[in-house]
């Protein structure tokens, strides 16, 4: 017996960048359910904010867009952005009807019948003639290897782990990564430690002024000529560098963000240098990042041997069905917000057997 179903368009992932491509493909007339379906692992809305951290209150958060077509008014602001985001999440959905399928497994996407793609997943499979890939990358931290990591007798864990500061009272912490969320989680440990250390790979980069709409075009555009190659995508904060805002300068000035180079191993009891030092440790924390969530694609066979996967706009250069939303240059709430309209776009001429012909918007 065959349960396969039929739709034209599986959008996976029901975050910032799978429900703007629900949004657009609604707003052009596909139905949910008839002609799209919006797949998602995760327990509830929300996309990866829902997991996010209780101290990361929605006041802290740097420039969170809306979804398209409907604001996010008077959240307050000390409230955790995972309460705010999941309720606004949720209430979009229900004002568009977009009625996301939870929780659903992606499990692959490979090759179907008659120029079909067929998506399996832990409900059935579903056959489609496009697909929007919107998985983010919550589901993939990064966790580096180093030597000796298995013999640390305390705890390890990652930035999806974090459990806010209080967990780290009276501990020795490490935490290794230079990007937004590793100085985040040093300035909210550093009053509840016993001695806070922080190890990065390069030398961050502080950027002092204004984020400016010119400093993110950049930035994009630097991400997008990666992805544009094949490379693995950077996150965009990699290529703009730490806004140097009051609370970085005060953790400058206090010494709680006092760089060291990344240690050569890890011991039983902390990290170790070559030249000798060691730092004890009961914790060490990998705010690391983390990866594009695209395992499923696998059988599709899209990465370049670059490690990336060859994007132009949103689309997947080794096959026109796939849009991948989220991915690289499009990492950002604004982004997403722009990839779900740009992919839309490019799926109703690929539908409509016109590839390169515009439609109107
Ligand atoms: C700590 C942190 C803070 C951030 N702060 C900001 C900020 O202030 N401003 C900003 O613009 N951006 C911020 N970002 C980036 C921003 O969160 C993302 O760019 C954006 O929200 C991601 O949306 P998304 O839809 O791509 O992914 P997600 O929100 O991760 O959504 C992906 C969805 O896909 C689902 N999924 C994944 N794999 C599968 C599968 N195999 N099968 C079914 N479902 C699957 C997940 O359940 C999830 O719901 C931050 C990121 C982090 C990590």
């Amino acid at each position: 017996m065959n349960n396969t179903r039929e739709v034209e368009v599986v959008v996976v992932g029901a975050g910032q960048a799978g429900l703007a491509g629900a949004y657009h493909l609604r707003r052009t007339g596909f139905e949910p359910e008839r002609d799209f379906v919006v797949l998602d692992h995760s327990p509830g809305p929300g996309g990866a904010w829902q997991f996010r951290w209780p101290s990361l209150t929605y006041g802290k958060v740097h420039g969170m867009h809306a979804l398209p077509g409907m604001e996010l008014t008077d959240a307050d602001p000390e409230r955790a952005s995972s309460e705010v985001i999941a309720e606004y999440f949720a209430s979009y959905e229900r004002t568009f009807d977009l009625r996301v399928r939870r929780p659903v497994e992606v499990h692959a996407v490979r090759e179907g019948v008659g120029g079909r793609l067929l998506v399996e997943t832990s409900d059935g499979d579903w056959s489609t003639r496009a697909l929007i890939n919107a998985t983010g990358t919550w589901d993939r931290p990064f966790w580096p290897r180093y030597p000796g990591q298995e013999s640390f007798r305390g705890r390890q864990l990652h930035t999806a782990q974090y459990p806010g500061p209080e967990a780290f009272a009276g501990q020795r912490v490490v935490v290794v990564g230079g990007g937004a969320s590793g100085t985040q989680h040093l300035l909210e440990i550093a009053p509840y430690a016993a001695a806070t250390t922080w190890v990065t790979r390069r030398a961050p980069v502080f950027r002092a002024g204004p984020f400016t709409e010119d400093v993110g075009r950049a930035a994009v555009a630097l991400v997008e000529e990666r992805v544009r190659q094949g490379l693995p995508p950077k996150s965009v904060v990699s290529v703009t560098g730490l806004p140097l805002n009051d609370a970085i300068r005060r953790g400058i000035e206090d010494g709680v963000l006092d760089r060291r180079p990344m240690f050569d191993r890890i011991t039983p009891e902390g990290v170790e240098w070559n030249d000798g030092r060691l730092v004890r440790a009961d914790v060490i924390l990998w705010a690391t990042g983390f990866r594009a969530a695209i395992d499923h694609l696998r059988p599709l066979r899209l990465r370049e041997p670059g490690g990336g996967i060859r994007v132009e706009g949103t689309r997947a250069v080794a096959d026109p069905r796939v849009h991948l939303l989220g991915y690289g240059p499009s990492a950002s709430t604004i982004g997403a917000n722009r990839a779900g309209r740009a992919a839309v776009r490019d799926i109703r001429r690929l539908l409509a057997g016109r590839p390169g012909e515009p439609v109107a918007a």
